[in-house]
């Protein structure tokens, strides 16, 4: 059976990490990892010298054209095929209210988690579409991008929230856009990483509203939905990582 081949944005740290770490662990899998910088990229380099044949590191800056392409094109010449995209990368780093909300935050949330997921699209999608099963294309989305959750207080997260509802709107897009893939935005749960870490620091009683997991548990629940997701004739869905829909 030949190997199902994936690229992961964002794979430097965190979630991302954990994707890597536990598709690598997999027989049948070839993985690329996308980093801004490989070279500096130690964890994934470790990863690499342990599992040679299944990780290959690309550099991937999210929303620039010719690293994503260039990233495609390495996953061409190496897998010659692409199954599956999930767009990882992210940030959060502006917690005000909307109106003290900088304009240069809110373009920074939109270029990379927008932006981002987008041009990892445009660049991966010639080559998903010669994937021998269902392409899949998941975006790493938020439950802090859903209108209904995101936007009742105390969260101050208005650059986050908008760019991750921004990316809830693409993925629903992509899906009716291209029949035969399959493009669902995915929310990790809340976990325990830097990104978490700093939102807490400034929004201590998010504690008390969400529950957090490790990264494993997130990457081990969004690989299994990704596993086993299908094209759904009734639309797509937020998804959570325990596989439940969350209201968008
Ligand atoms: P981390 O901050 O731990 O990791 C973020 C990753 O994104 C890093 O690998 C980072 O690379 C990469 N990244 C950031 N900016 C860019 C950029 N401009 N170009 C390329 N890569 C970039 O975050 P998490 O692992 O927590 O988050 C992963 C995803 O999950 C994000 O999309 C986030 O929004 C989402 N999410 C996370 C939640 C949580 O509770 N942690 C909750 C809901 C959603 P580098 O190391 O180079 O900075």
């Amino acid at each position: 059976m030949s190997p199902t081949v994936y690229l992961i944005s964002g794979a430097n740290r965190g979630i991302g990490l954990s994707l890597v770490e536990q598709l690598a662990a997999r027989p049948d899998v070839i993985v690329f990892a996308g980093a801004r910088d490989p070279t500096k990229a130690l964890a994934l380099q470790a990863l690499k010298s342990k599992f040679p044949e299944r990780v290959y590191l690309v550099k991937l800056t999210s929303a620039n054209k010719q690293d994503n392409e260039e990233a495609v094109a390495k996953v061409s010449e190496i897998a010659g095929r692409l199954d599956v995209v999930i767009a990882n990368a992210g940030i959060s780093n502006a917690f005000y209210s909307s109106l003290d909300t900088p304009l240069d935050a809110m373009q920074e949330h939109f270029v990379v988690n927008v932006l981002g997921p987008l041009a990892l699209f445009q660049a991966a999608y010639p080559l998903l579409k010669t994937s021998t099963s269902s392409p899949k294309f998941f975006p790493v989305s938020s439950l802090l991008g859903s209108i209904q959750v995101g936007t009742v207080p105390p969260i101050k997260a208005t650059a986050y929230g908008t760019s991750k509802a921004a990316v809830n709107w693409l993925a629903a897009r992509l899906y009716y856009e291209y029949p035969d893939l399959i493009s669902l935005p995915i929310h990790p749960g809340t976990v325990d990483t830097d990104m978490a870490a700093n939102a807490i620091s400034h929004m201590p009683e998010l504690i008390e509203k969400f529950s957090m997991i490790t990264t494993e548990e997130s990457a081990a629940g969004i690989l299994k939905v990704v596993d086993a997701a299908k094209r759904d004739e009734s639309g797509p869905k937020m998804t959570s990582y325990d596989g439940s829909a969350l209201p968008w």
